[in-house]
């Protein structure tokens, strides 16, 4: 429920309005699950409310933790479903990757999640209790850490699941709630264009990333089935026109692929294609999961491609992959969903041995 929702529903029961900004304020600014905690609301407020409204739509079936301190977190959906959320400490930071949807039917041929095809949508409030349950979590095994940032970069389409999408914003950015600041909300999108130009006609206003992946429409529609709907020119100038904060630049993402996306002439068009556009780059090298029959570029051919963006005038950061040792990397989370009855169908099996290559950290 949004804050409106809450008040609505309060009324609704024949209570106050004023009642619903309360509990509201203690489901989504103070992470309370349980109706007794309700301090203000008396007995018999408790009590009805126990019986006409659930708190919370997700549990932790399981966590798993890197030697890099990331956190992946297994949680069950009322109807049995798992859905991945992954905590990234980084310095005094700590950046929450959350999904929008149990798999995913975009099809991107070098990703996990594109594997398990389009289960289904999350609602908002399995959106946002991914965070709360996170927030939680970290009270309990890390006091002191807090969630600074969200990325919406875990499972699924954000933009493919667009009126959720915006109500988790409005919830998670609402002050009298989680109150996380816009700022720190990235959504990412594999580029819906006419979604994108929808989006940004919200209040809301999260940043925004683009999984572009290739700078010309030949290796883009090879790699991205989507490019052929909405090409990179469309993309573009969907971009373009996009109302950018001030001071705001919007990321672009770009995974490379061993002699699909890394070559220097790539990096020079990539260059060329994002001249004057406010923006940075985000270089993520390919995260090895089975069933995907690319490559992680060679760490030289890695340094190559960054060098010449930079020279070339174009900000370059490179993604050190955080969690893949337990696959919690960009395009490693592919979780089998649980089947209806509870039992638990086949993992995926995506733990593969390999050489950890060492990159370097930057950005
Ligand atoms: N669906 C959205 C958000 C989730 S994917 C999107 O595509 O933007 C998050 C990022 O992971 C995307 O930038 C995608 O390009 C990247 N990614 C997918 N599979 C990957 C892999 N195997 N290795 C590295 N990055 C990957
Ligand atoms: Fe979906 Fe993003 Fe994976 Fe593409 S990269 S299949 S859009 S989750």
């Amino acid at each position: 429920m949004s804050l409106e929702d809450a008040e609505t529903f309060a009324v609704s029961l024949g209570w106050q309005k004023f009642r619903g900004e309360q509990i509201w304020r203690w489901v989504h600014a103070h992470g309370v699950r349980d109706v007794e905690q309700m301090t203000n609301l008396n007995k018999d407020t408790r009590a009805e409310l126990a019986e006409k409204a659930t708190i919370g739509s997700l549990t932790i079936a399981e966590q798993q933790v890197s030697t890099d301190g990331t956190r992946k977190l297994r949680l069950l959906t009322r109807d049995g479903q798992s859905i991945e959320s992954v905590l990234i400490p980084d310095g005094e930071k700590t950046t929450q990757c959350i999904s929008s949807q149990i798999g995913c039917a975009v099809n991107c041929q070098f990703c996990a999640t594109a594997k398990l095809g389009l289960i289904r949508n999350l609602d908002a409030g399995e959106i946002v209790d991914q965070v709360y349950l996170a927030r939680k979590l970290l009270e309990e095994v890390e006091p002191g850490r807090r969630i600074s940032n969200i990325v919406y970069m875990g499972m699924g389409e954000p933009l493919h699941n667009y009126d959720n999408l915006i109500k988790s914003l409005q919830i998670l950015c609402n002050d009298k709630g989680a109150k996380l600041a816009q700022r720190r909300v990235t959504v990412s999108t594999s580029g819906l264009v006419p979604k994108l130009e929808k989006l940004g006609l919200e209040t809301v206003r999260p940043n925004l990333a683009v999984s572009l992946n290739a700078a010309n429409d030949e290796t883009r529609d090879e790699i991205m089935p989507i490019n052929r709907k909405w090409n990179i020119g469309k993309l573009m100038a969907a971009l373009k026109a996009y109302p950018l904060e001030q001071r705001r630049r919007i990321t672009f993402e770009y995974v490379l692929l061993a002699g699909v996306n890394d070559s220097l002439r790539d990096a020079a068009q990539l260059a060329k294609l994002l001249r004057g556009v406010r923006c940075k780059v985000n270089l993520i090298p390919w995260n090895p999961h089975p069933e995907a029959l690319y490559q992680r570029p060679s760490d030289a051919a890695i340094t190559g491609f960054q060098n010449e963006c930079k020279r070339l005038g174009l900000p370059t950061y490179l993604r050190t992959p955080r969690g893949d040792d337990i696959d919690a990397a960009c395009g490693q989370l592919a979780n089998r969903a649980k089947t209806a009855d509870g039992s638990s169908a086949p993992l995926v099996p995506l733990r593969i041995r390999r050489e950890r290559p060492g990159l370097p950290a930057v950005d």
